[in-house]
């Protein structure tokens, strides 16, 4: 591996929801306070050009959802100099509203995505509105678009994006979501998106009630271990921790943009 192979990470929050302990697991919570999500895209940068994983929710549908946006994403890139003219390569962790909206962002971008993600949110499972609700209809017609435009790279389970960059499949949460490697100065990181919302959904064997597959969530907590060196190489899709973890990418950005390529705090 060359250090051309080896990026800086960054999490630019851009949404928050307020929500009681129970809204988080399947089964509810005993102790049931306050434990809100907040709502992250990721930026991997190096000097073949910056990666962006996963493009949030826009502010009218987020509005209409009952959720905060903090930043605009657009922000959020803005604040460490990611024009995204630019990006030339997004890679789509499933197609949840929170993570495909904003479909118009990235220009000249292709979108990496799972192919049967792409089967899931066009599919029969969209016909029950229990799973069918966390879909934006207008967000998955973009990515069809966006298909016959030629600009979706389907995967099937594991590949590469670039050097040091891989997606590996995942499921459970979504029939074909999809978690990101990327190396880093410290050891390859896992982004693990909602593979796991929470660090105490991995750590506590627990699951979050969106879900498509129970078994194959809590296998995928293994999935995640197995491609991360450690527990502190691997980062959950919507835990606040993660802007205390990690140090602000620079001196401004507290509680908005976090450096992970970076160890975090315990
Ligand atoms: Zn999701
Ligand atoms: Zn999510």
């Amino acid at each position: 591996m060359s250090a051309d192979d080896s990026y800086e990470v960054f999490a630019i929050r851009y949404g928050h929801h307020p929500r009681p302990a129970s809204a988080n697991f399947l089964g509810g919570d005993p102790h049931d306070g306050n434990m809100p999500l907040d709502y992250f895209v990721w930026a991997i940068v190096g000097r073949s050009g910056t990666v962006i994983i996963d493009t949030g929710f826009d502010e009218a549908v987020g509005a209409r959802r009952g959720r905060q946006t903090t930043k605009p994403v657009r922000e959020g890139l803005a604040s460490i100099g990611v024009d995204p003219n630019t990006v030339e390569n997004v890679i789509v962790s499933h197609l949840h509203y929170d993570h495909s909206g904003n479909y118009d962002l990235f220009p000249r971008a292709r979108y990496h995505l799972q192919d049967r993600e792409m089967a899931y949110a066009t599919g029969r499972c969209m016909c029950h509105p229990v799973i069918g609700n966390s879909f934006e209809p207008d967000y998955v017609v973009a990515m069809i678009r966006k298909v016959f435009a030629g600009r979706v790279a389907f995967h099937d389970g594991e590949d590469r994006i670039a050097p040091g960059i891989t997606v590996h499949h995942i499921g459970g949460h979504t029939k074909g979501l999809q978690c990101v490697r990327v190396n880093t100065a410290r050891g390859p990181v896992v982004l693990a998106s909602d593979a796991t919302h929470l660090y105490a959904h991995m750590d506590g064997g627990r699951v979050f009630p969106t879900v498509y597959n129970v078994a194959d969530v809590l296998e995928g907590y293994a999935t995640l271990r197995k491609l991360a060196p450690t527990a502190r190489h691997i980062v959950p899709g919507h835990d606040p921790l993660v802007l205390t973890r990690y140090p602000a990418a620079k001196p401004g950005l507290e509680g908005w943009v976090a450096r992970l390529d970076v160890e975090p705090a315990a």
